[in-house]
């Protein structure tokens, strides 16, 4: 195992995973329509962190299968500046972008595409990109976009840049499908309709790359009908969570995560009608 602030790298059987931080996404409570900043503040103090916004982890993670490299989201480049630094970081794990076979995307919100882009070309030079056909046909029809909000529009813009990116290489997934070799899809929707995770299994062991499960690990874990203002159908991300996180409390399964802080691994374990996150590997 290795780590340091910008990477984190452990094992699944035989596949060789790093979490890879793209850097950190300023929240505040703005974003969660059944929390004051009052209460965000409270749990932020509880948590042991500094008062005002809290610091969202961007993560995305690198399966190596030993044959072939595989990126599982591309962090929110353009978005803020406190994002954008999944290559370098990248780098610091010994991997570089032309070494991606495959790009596979959780969802295509900016958080997980913005690195998938650089000045209109694909940044993976290499690499197919793999979205779920619920996600991209969303995302990418034109009627739904009409009728989004303006503030929602750019999302619709940025998803279709980094689908056009990868035109001639994209592959469009469902559920419980194998995406690399011990790499299986798992429909997740509610965040995003096409909302997807994966479940890497090698050996005797297994993991649930969970995407977007949680956001915020100091609020849905005690309270999972706590949504965000991204949820695009919050009543069923809320269920899904709450599936989500009796499964693999049940079957003690590890997850991993795109916004659980570093090292972006952990168990959870059911602590009456919640739950509770045990960070680490
Ligand atoms: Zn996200």
């Amino acid at each position: 195992m290795t780590s340091n602030s910008g990477y984190h790298q452990f094992n699944v059987g035989d596949l060789k995973v790093t979490m890879v931080s793209d850097g950190f996404f300023p929240m505040t409570a703005d974003v969660l329509p059944t929390v004051d900043d009052d209460k965000l503040q409270d749990v932020l103090a509880t948590a042991g962190l500094p008062a005002g916004i809290y610091e969202s982890a961007v993560n995305a993670f690198i399966i190596d299968d030993g044959k072939d490299v595989h990126l599982v989201d591309a962090g929110g480049a353009g978005m803020v500046d406190s994002l954008g630094k999944l290559t370098e970081n990248m780098a610091a794990a010994g991997y570089t972008p032309d070494q991606v076979k495959s790009l596979i995307v959780t969802h295509l919100h900016p958080d997980h595409i913005g690195g998938a882009v650089v000045d209109g070309k694909a940044a993976f030079p290499n690499a197919e990109m793999v979205v779920s056909a619920d996600d991209h046909g969303f995302w990418t029809n034109p009627d739904i976009k009409a009728g989004a909000p303006d503030d929602a529009k750019p999302f619709f813009e940025m998803a279709a840049g980094a689908v056009d990116a990868y035109s001639d290489r994209l592959k469009l997934i469902g559920d419980n499908k194998e995406v690399a070799p011990g790499v299986t899809s798992v429909s997740l929707p509610g965040h995003t309709p096409g909302h997807t995770g994966f479940i890497l299994s090698s050996g005797n062991e297994t993991l649930m790359l969970w995407a977007d499960i949680v956001h915020m690990q100091y609020l849905q874990f005690d309270d999972p009908s706590v949504s965000l203002v991204f949820d695009i159908d919050p009543d069923l991300a809320v269920a899904t969570r709450r599936k989500v996180l009796d499964q693999v409390a049940t079957d003690n399964m590890k997850v991993a995560g795109m916004h659980l802080r570093h090292p972006g691994i952990g168990h959870v374990e059911k602590v009456g009608s919640s739950y509770r996150f045990n960070t680490g590997t």
